[in-house]
Parts: structure tokens; C-alpha cells; sequence
């Protein structure tokens, strides 16, 4: 039996998986930015504009990968 696997040189080049990211929009700023999305206890995003800090929700197992949020502050 011959196994028939396409190439892929790039497949052995990632060491490690990608930190999880939130993508914030802050819509007084109308800017998005993207933090480190890897806190238990909620990451905090500040605003570009006012600079007032923020804490997002803490991450839970049911919704792995980047989140998204939207903050008017
Ligand atoms: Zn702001």
C-alpha cells in the first residue's frame, strides 16, 4: 500500500499555535485594535483615544479562537 500524501514544505515550520486574539473596535476612537486575548480573569483593552481600560469577559472553553468586541466608551 502507497501512500499518496501531497507535499507541504511549510507543514514543519510552527513550533507553537497562535496566543488567542480580541479584536476590539473602540467606537470613539473608531479604531480597532487587537490584545493578547489569554487572561483567566479578562484581558484588559484600553482605548487608543480616552484611554479609558475596559475588561473583556474571560474566555470560556465553548468559544475557542479570536473574539471580537465592540465598546462605546
Ligand atoms: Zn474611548
Amino acid at each position: 500500500m502507497q501512500r499518496d500524501l501531497p507535499s507541504n514544505p511549510h507543514a514543519a515550520s510552527s513550533p507553537k499555535p497562535p496566543l488567542p486574539v480580541a479584536r476590539v473596535y473602540f467606537a470613539c476612537a473608531n479604531r480597532y485594535i487587537s490584545v493578547l486575548d489569554a487572561r483567566p480573569n479578562g484581558t484588559i483593552a484600553r482605548c487608543p483615544q480616552c484611554g479609558r481600560s475596559n475588561r473583556l469577559p474571560p474566555r470560556t472553553d465553548s468559544a475557542p479562537g479570536d473574539r471580537f468586541f465592540e465598546i462605546a466608551c
